[in-house]
């Protein structure tokens, strides 16, 4: 049954009002008017034997004078008079009937016919009884229909008596407690606009000026919030900014010292003079990681960090990253292993962001490990519902202590710099890799004793990929100029638009450094077009950030340019600086190829001139 709680206010009041509607009428119906008629009939009864008290006093003397014909004409005058009478019957003392002479069955009394009786007594002594039967049949009949008429009257005031009440109740309280209820509705919808009842002098008035002051308060509480929401999005959007700008003025000179430091180290004719570029190198190269984990706190924070899922093989992505650092691990005497139990070929995850987290796990085992272990394994949790893959990085270096294990995870936060002596690192490797992983749906734990390892489990869910990888597909309608002119590699030609100084510089460089025959440079993207029209080039290397034409808008020249000259499409190669999320989007709208950010490798672009160069252009 349902929790009478549940029944609307309307209801509620419905039932006790069509109760006492109901009782009231039922109470008329079957007490009142029987009560009614039974007491008529009761006066008129007594009424009856006033009457006949009279008439028997009347024949007491004839019947004791033995006149029985003066008794008989009294008690057929008293008849006549009488018509309701039915029947009058006198009888003596033993029973026998005196009046009339033949007597009458008495028909059974009924509701309707009842006997009136009283006995005849003079003196002490009894001298008979005198009975009337008497039809009462007319009265009831009368009584009753007027109690009927008296009934409609009553049931049709209590009727309308009850509408008037529930029309009431419904004006006074259930209409402006459902609009209440309507606007409270509203309200949780958002809308603060929302019309209210006009408030009363009663209680339903005093909740409507509740209900105004208490919405007025939350609209009030929300646009200080939006507002405070829109200054610190208009905060975060400045400092996402101020980001980008950074990186790139960073990114441009670093540009230039790392890739210098590539080619000089190339060229450096002694030993001591290869190490102190080395250092350079290795220098810039720290330097560089620094700044790109601070970018990445900062863009997990601003919330632009973006996860992209690619169909990736797991296994690839992973040994090639414990094979970038067995070089290091030699040098401290360490043994890095990798192994792979159980684990699918492709997968649907984010491949850059998964060696991001194993790069980081892996310099830190080596780094915390001497003479030792650093094991890699890559398994697949099956027993959750959602499959998982299980990358755990162990070693047997320093281990951390029990209490630090929460603390490894804060931002720059460094522990156990006692045993080590070391104070390289920033603090901000693990705390990255755990917002990573958080993004990306996994969890990541650490085992770890002080001086007995360290152990840090990593679960990432994943999608399995059954249709293998998928390369980038490359559209028909790209038809490149290197590709059709079979260019080779000596011959190859190139153009560099940058508008830094240092970055033409060292790009020349590079390029002929790696057998590229022909670099030309241009400071802006003004000229590019005009270049196009008397030169044709195999690649173009484009900077996005230049003044006065930018490498978007020189790109979408070009190929406007094609497109009306119905030329073949130079590939063009974006050089960006920045770091943030959607730059590479950007690129592919304006019509670009490619995609580097600063500081530009040399293993980047040689890359690069190997695929769009017919694989002819690089390695020299
Ligand atoms: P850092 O760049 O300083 O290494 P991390 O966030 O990567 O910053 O690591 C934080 C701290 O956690 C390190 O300074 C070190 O004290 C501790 N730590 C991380 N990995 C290991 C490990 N494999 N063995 C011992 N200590 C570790």
């Amino acid at each position: 049954m349902r929790n009478p709680l549940r029944y609307t206010i309307a209801s509620k009041l419905f039932l006790p009002i069509a109760i006492l509607v109901f009782s009231s009428i039922s109470f008329i119906y079957f007490v009142w008017i029987p009560n009614y008629v039974e007491f008529t009939i009761s006066a008129l009864t007594a009424q009856i034997d006033k009457t006949i008290l009279s008439v028997s006093e009347g024949i007491i003397p004839l019947v004791l004078e033995n006149k029985l014909s003066a008794v008989y004409a009294t008690l057929d005058i008293v008849l006549k008079d009488n018509p309701r009478w039915i029947d009058l019957q006198l009888h003596d003392s033993q029973g026998r009937s005196i009046y009339p002479l033949i007597p009458s069955q008495i028909s059974d009394p009924s509701f309707e016919k009842r006997v009136i009786s009283r006995e005849i007594n003079t003196g002490g002594a009894n001298l008979g009884m005198i009975s009337v039967i008497y039809d009462f049949s007319k009265l009831i009949k009368d009584v009753q229909s007027q109690s009927y008429e008296l009934f409609s009257v009553i049931s049709f005031l209590i009727v309308v008596f009850a509408l008037a009440i529930g029309l009431l109740l419904q004006f006074l309280i259930v209409r402006p407690v459902n609009h209440l209820k309507n606007a409270s509705d509203a309200l949780a919808g958002g809308n603060y606009e929302v019309k209210l009842p006009r408030p009363t002098r009663d209680e339903i008035g005093h909740l409507v000026r509740s209900f105004d002051a208490m919405r007025n308060q939350i609209k009030f509480v929300q646009d200080e919030l939006l507002e405070a929401s829109t200054q610190a999005k208009a905060a975060s959007e400045t400092k996402s900014a101020f980001l980008a700008n950074m990186s790139h003025e960073i990114r441009t000179p670093m540009n230039g010292i790392l890739g210098l430091a590539d080619v000089l180290i190339e060229e450096a004719e002694t030993p001591e003079l290869r190490e102190s570029l080395e250092i350079i190198r290795r220098s810039s190269s720290r330097l560089l990681n620094l700044l790109n984990e601070v970018l990445d706190i900062s863009k997990i924070e601003a919330g632009t960090f973006r996860i992209k899922l690619e169909t990736a093989d797991i296994v690839k992505v992973c040994s090639d990253q414990v094979t970038l650092f067995q070089a290091a691990a030699a040098a401290k005497n360490v043994d890095l292993s990798f192994s792979v139990n159980d684990a699918p070929a492709c997968v649907r995850i984010d491949p850059v962001r998964v060696q991001q987290i194993l790069s980081n796990l892996i310099s830190n085992a080596i780094k915390f490990t001497s003479d030792g272990f650093v094991r890699v394994t890559l398994t697949v949790e099956r027993s959750s519902e959602e499959p998982r893959l299980i990358i755990s990085v162990k070693d047997s270096g320093i281990g951390i202590s029990e209490e630090d294990h929460d603390k490894v995870f804060l931002e720059f936060i460094q522990v156990g710099r006692s045993q080590t002596g070391s104070n390289k690192g920033t603090g901000l490797g693990l705390a990255i890799c755990r917002k990573v992983v958080d993004l990306m749906g996994g969890t990541i734990k650490l085992q770890s004793q002080l001086g007995h390892g360290s152990e840090f489990v990593v679960k990432l869910p994943f999608k399995r990929e059954v249709h293998g990888i998928s390369h980038e597909p490359e559209s028909p309608s790209h038809r490149y100029t290197s590709v059709s002119r079979g260019i080779e590699s000596h011959r190859l030609h190139v153009l560099l638009v940058d508008d830094d100084e240092i970055n033409r510089s060292f790009g020349q460089k590079m390029l002929h450094h790696l057998g590229v025959e022909r670099v030309d440079v241009l400071e802006t993207g003004e000229k590019v077009v005009e270049m196009l029209e008397n030169e044709t080039y195999d690649l173009i290397f484009m900077d996005c950030q230049m003044p006065v034409v930018n490498g978007f808008e020189a790109t979408q020249r070009v190929r406007e340019m094609e497109e009306r000259n119905s030329l073949l499409r130079t590939p063009i190669i974006a050089i960006t600086a920045k770091a943030m999320a959607g730059d590479r989007e950007k690129c592919m709208e304006a019509g670009m190829d490619g995609y580097m950010v600063k500081p530009i490798r040399r293993k980047e672009v040689i890359r690069i001139l190997e695929k769009f160069g017919n694989g002819k252009g690089a390695g020299t």
